[in-house]
């Protein structure tokens, strides 16, 4: 494990909010505050809406965009959808896919997860897979076997090596509730992810990138970051301010460099 060496990476999850003239403010305020050169990935998701005129901004800046979803069919007739080949045309080198909101307020199942990883992949793009318990399967004693399943339901049938596969683990409590995992926890289950991807993709598992999510902010970021079982973090609310985001790089680049 400590012979990974992997580039950190900084995953800006805006959810449902900025308009395209607050994105664009974003990316200049931002731009203004990071060096670029800590050696600290940063991925910013947008809205849909704000891909396309954000990547634009964001080019030749060394910031990545991401999207926040996808759907699994390559085109056609399927209203309200985005695809895959799309979200690339709009700048997009990352998506996030099976975030918590997304399974537990708008029904999506496993199969919906596995489907659009397996098309993210297929279309050269780079999931996020976010996986994660609630808090009665933690207080049940059933974390690790609630990661572990939504695991191997999304990665069925998955290409062997899936070079450019990110998993966040977000514990469905700590998501914008202010109440982030203990460090020690968070650990525990980076390994756990660990051991299960190897299981199921062979050596190429350990190449995967693990990530934590879940009320991050600069206060508490180094304390995941700055491991090495974790190479990096999806952040909700904190990433809304470019302040508050170029903190929690900060602090990663600089717990990097005490690691
Ligand atoms: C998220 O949306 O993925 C997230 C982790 O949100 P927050 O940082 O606000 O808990």
């Amino acid at each position: 494990m400590s012979g990974r060496a992997v580039r950190k990476i900084i995953a800006a999850n805006w959810k449902m909010n900025k308009t395209v003239a607050e994105a664009l403010a974003f990316a200049d305020e931002f731009a203004a505050l990071w060096s670029g050169q800590g050696g600290v990935e940063v991925v910013i998701c947008p809205p849909f809406t704000a891909l396309y005129p954000l990547g634009q901004r964001l080019q030749g800046s060394g910031l990545l965009l991401g999207a926040q979803d996808l759907f699994w069919e390559e085109r056609g007739a399927f209203t309200g959808e985005v695809a895959a080949f799309m979200l690339r045309e709009a700048g997009a080198s990352h998506v996030i896919v099976g975030h918590s909101e997304r399974r537990h307020l708008l029904g999506e199942s496993d199969a919906d997860v596995r489907r659009k990883l397996q098309r993210a992949l297929q279309e050269g793009l780079y999931p996020i897979l976010c996986v994660g318990e609630t808090l009665p399967q933690r207080e049940g004693g059933e974390a690790e076997a609630v990661v572990c399943a939504q695991l191997r339901a999304a990665l069925q049938g998955c290409p062997p090596s899936p070079a450019r596969l990110l998993v966040a683990y977000e514990p469905v409590w700590a998501i914008g509730t202010g109440r982030n995992a203990e460090p020690a926890d968070a650990r525990h289950m980076a390994l756990v992810i660990r051991r299960e991807l190897e299981s199921l993709l062979g050596r190429a598992g350990a190449e995967v990138r693990v990530l934590y999510g879940g009320s991050v902010t600069p206060d508490n970021v180094a304390g995941y970051t700055g491991m090495v079982e974790m190479d990096g973090a999806l952040v909700g609310g904190a990433s809304l301010r470019p302040e508050s985001l170029a903190a929690i790089v900060r602090r990663t680049e600089e717990a990097g460099h005490a690691t």
